[in-house]
């Protein structure tokens, strides 16, 4: 019989235990490796199984044993020794403690939050990195508070059938059964958040709360008796269905989120927040809530949008552009033709969601696009993303260039004590004196090669431990009663060079280039001198039948009898299986198409464990791969179709394997040590470890992109909004002097015919119309001037006003240093200043000479 219904009931921990319940509730256990060996210590199979989640654990366990350890003065000495040290981790100074004027709080906003693998509420990199966000935001005392949304099923469970489809199944999450807590009021009833719907009806939500560290998750959940059957199944799943439901979730999280964090804020009397940060556009709809707030108080549509503008930050993470969230703008109309959003006028909600440009669709509701209206800061996540992201949200600046497109990036860190191999870890604490290691000096001697090869074999023995009881279990899982054939419980070998790759399988990942020749690959993988072995994983996208013929291919190539013990695909790709792959392989592959890869993460987590990459120059690669930490697969941009590229790159990456790395990797010298390789591994540890953590990204934004929202918001909001609805009045004013704006003639002399170290000066005439002379910014570019009339390598100088007579042209003045030689060019180019705008392209206006 199926249970209707299912509960946890929680253990009750004896009172000598109370210790281990506090380590329990808050998450640090999931990177806290001390924390977590006192768990594994009280049932070694059963934290095994049920994936190193202690609630579950303290759940399962044996009664006697509990007992036991309540009369174990060592456990409860260390379970109290280890709550001491979490004290003082939430209490402590930490990084951010040292800031001045930093922002109270900061509010950061995901659709996904991959922490542990127990709590399944991601689906791949943008989940992971979020999780890495708030742990190292934890780390550095950053006070953050995470959003969310609590999904009952989370994301699926992967199956391989017989036949290699993929099938997917939804595990149901029980709330009482994880680390978390339901938001209550004072008087004991659950918070409850409440969004108007159209035709009058009402989502209701209850939210949940984790603590990470010292940074709180709120986690709003529709599953309760108030909703209909219907609106209870809002937060099912992770990207469950598209369309209204997708849309239900997006307004929950924005809307409902911001409503969420003001109830918490009052509840606690905590700070509020000053800055949000939207991670993709998903969460977007929360700067529609404030302007609500603000309207309420008295602004208008355009006076609270600068408010919310000057303390939002939006980070977009996709080039692809199915990657983005369009709704059709008829679904739009009906969900903001409600009381969702008092105050709001529909068509305010429209115009920032629309493709107002050349290629947009006028039927559509773009999420990003509203994102980056919403937000005075953008970024994306490596630099080559950066420029991806300008040039492809270019035309909502259409005069300006690229450059000048006002998105900036910062490129993305992983969580080190998350990714790091606790070998890793004991290694560097052993011989180099520190736990972190990211500082630890893995140049240094202290650590020999012999005793860094080892620990690297130990790494690539516990992966094909793992693999091959994966394997077996998944052949047993699809044959119900059949014992799983020898070969399986040999997959692999501790000694052969690895080659790993894992990742979601949209198709510009190519999860089958590597099948490109398969003869090619077969004579790799089987090569009696020098062999190479695959470990392969990856969900597709449920609703993607062509990612899951790719992952039928690679299965099927992979049980041929002469390849199957060197290549085998894991089904369900997991944090709990990332963390043994990652450290387990030699080298860790990556083949998307350039530039399509906005940053790639999974690289930087296999680096952390002295992988080396090989990979195409995309998103983090191409900005790091140095000629000594891995290998670059050439990108055949040229090539004369998508076919010829593939078979070009794929050419590239054979070609890498046999005749660059496995050379390298099995050139052992007399100790059997393969020295070059082993440098290599140092190199990768030493210079990437500090580049690639989250720490290294948590700072960047706190320093490049809170601090500055912060302040913008502060002045903005400083003298009882007047500012807000001042810079909201020169908008409207600029936009509509703007059409008289023009630089009507440049004139430059001082120098007959220049030489490196003369000065040119120059002088602007620009008629102003009605705006004043300090209302603009008057700017002379200048660059090297290439075989066209574009001017690469550009710098600016600021003219300044020079004369004003009433019925001429202001005129404004500077000089241009002429420090190199060469062909050089320049012009002038106006834009609107004023001091609460963050950058010159902010009002899309801007004039130039011609
Ligand atoms: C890191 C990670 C990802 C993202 O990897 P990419 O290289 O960014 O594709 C996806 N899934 C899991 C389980 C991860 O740990």
């Amino acid at each position: 019989m199926k249970a209707i219904r299912r509960f946890t009931v929680r253990t009750v921990l004896p009172t000598e235990l109370a210790a281990v319940g506090q380590l329990a509730a808050n998450l640090r256990w999931s990177w806290h490796e001390p924390t977590r060996r006192l768990f594994a210590s009280i049932d070694p199979v059963l934290w095994n199984e049920l994936d190193h989640d202690p609630v579950a654990l303290l759940g399962a366990v044996e009664p006697s044993r509990l007992d036991a350890l309540a009369h174990d003065g060592a456990f409860i000495a260390e379970a109290e020794r280890l709550v001491a040290d979490l004290e003082s981790y939430l209490r402590e100074p930490r990084w951010y403690q040292g800031l001045a004027d930093a922002p109270a709080r900061i509010a950061y906003f995901s659709p996904e939050f991959g922490i542990a693998s127990a709590i399944p509420q991601y689906s791949g990199g943008l989940g992971i990195l979020a999780g890495d966000h708030l742990k190292s935001a934890s780390d550095l005392g950053v006070p953050l508070i995470g959003v969310g949304l609590f999904y009952r099923a989370g994301y699926f469970r992967q199956a391989i059938d017989r036949d290699g489809w993929q099938k997917e199944s939804y595990p149901v999450l029980d709330p009482d059964g994880l680390p978390m807590q339901m938001l209550k009021e004072h008087d004991g009833t659950a918070v409850r958040i409440t969004l108007a719907l159209p035709e009058g009806r009402a989502l209701h939500a209850r939210v949940w709360k984790m603590q990470v560290g010292r940074v709180e998750l709120l986690l709003l959940d529709t599953d309760i008796p108030d909703n209909g059957d219907d609106l209870r199944g809002v937060t099912d799943r992770l990207y469950g269905g598209g369309g209204e439901h997708r849309l239900l979730q997006e307004l929950l999280l924005g809307i409902g989120g911001v409503r969420a964090v003001g109830r918490y804020v009052e509840l606690t009397g905590t700070e509020a927040p000053e800055v949000f940060h939207t991670n993709e556009g998903h969460a977007g709809f929360l700067g529609l809530e404030r302007i609500s707030d603000l309207i309420a108080e008295g602004l208008s549509f355009a006076e609270a949008l600068q408010v919310v503008r000057a303390g939002t930050l939006f980070t977009t993470h996709t080039p692809v552009p199915a990657g983005i969230d369009r709704f059709d703008i008829g679904l739009i109309e009906r969900y903001f033709s409600t009381e969702l959003l008092p105050g709001v006028d529909v068509h305010d909600v429209l115009a920032l969601g629309a493709e107002d440009y050349d290629s947009g669709d006028s039927g559509v509701f773009n999420m990003a696009v509203m994102g980056l209206r919403l937000a005075q800061r953008a970024n994306g996540v490596s630099q080559l993303h950066g420029d991806v992201s300008r040039g492809m949200f270019g035309q909502l600046w259409p005069d300006f260039d690229q450059d000048d497109v006002p998105i900036t990036s910062v490129t993305n860190g992983v969580h080190a004590p998350t990714w790091t191999d606790p070998m890793m870890m004991a290694l560097a604490k052993e011989k180099l004196g520190t736990y972190d290691t990211a500082a630890a000096d893995w140049a240094s001697d202290a650590v020999s090669d012999a005793e860094l090869w080892a620990v690297r074999r130990r790494m690539r023995e516990q992966l094909v431990q793992d693999a091959r009881q994966r394997v077996v279990a998944a052949f047993e899982e699809e044959h119900p009663g059949a014992t799983a054939p020898a070969w399986m419980h040999n997959v692999l070998d501790p000694d052969v060079l690895t080659i790993g790759f894992a990742r979601r399988v949209p198709t510009y990942k190519r999860l089958t280039l590597m099948l490109h020749d398969q003869d090619r690959l077969r004579a790799l993988l089987t090569d009696p001198e020098r062999p190479v072995q695959l470990v392969i994983a990856g969900k597709s996208h449920p609703a993607d039948d062509a990612g899951k013929a790719l992952i039928q291919r690679l299965v099927k190539f992979a049980q041929h009898p002469d390849v199957r013990e060197r290549i085998v695909f894991l089904p369900n790709y997991d944090i709990a299986m990332a963390r043994l792959l990652y450290p387990g392989t030699d080298i860790w592959l990556n083949n998307p198409l350039r530039p399509l890869e906005a940053c790639g993460t999974s690289g930087m987590k296999a680096a952390l464990n002295g992988s080396l990459n090989l990979s195409i120059l995309d998103g983090w690669w191409n900005e790091y791969y140095d000629g000594e930490n891995g290998w670059a697969i050439p990108s055949a941009d040229a090539a004369g179709d998508g076919a010829e590229r593939d078979a070009l790159e794929a050419q590239s990456m054979y070609d890498l394997v046999e005749h660059q790395i496995a050379p390298r990797f099995y050139a052992r010298d007399a100790d059997g040590l393969p020295r070059r390789w082993l440098q290599s591994i140092r190199h990768t540890l030493s210079t990437l470890s500090p580049e690639l953590s989250a720490d290294r990204m948590v700072r960047e934004y706190v320093e490049r992109l809170y601090v500055p929202a912060a302040h913008s918001r502060r002045t903005i909001t400083a003298h009882g909004l007047q500012l807000a609805r001042e810079l909201a009045a020169f908008k409207v004013r600029a936009a509509q002097q703007w059409g008289h704006v023009a630089v009507t003639h440049v004139e430059s002399g001082g120098v007959q015919s220049p030489q490196v170290g003369d000065e040119l000066k120059v002088r602007a005439h620009v008629q102003l119309a009605e705006l004043d002379p300090s209302e603009v910014l008057v700017e002379v570019v200048f660059g090297r001037a290439g075989s066209g009339d574009d001017l690469a390598e550009t710098h600016r100088r600021e003219l300044v006003l020079d004369s004003n007579e009433l019925g001429q042209p202001a005129t404004f003045v500077g000089t241009v240093p002429l420090e190199r030689s060469g062909s050089w060019g320049y012009n002038v180019q106006v834009t609107p200043r004023h001091a609460l705008l963050a950058n010159r392209a902010e009002t899309g206006l801007v004039a130039v000479a011609h």
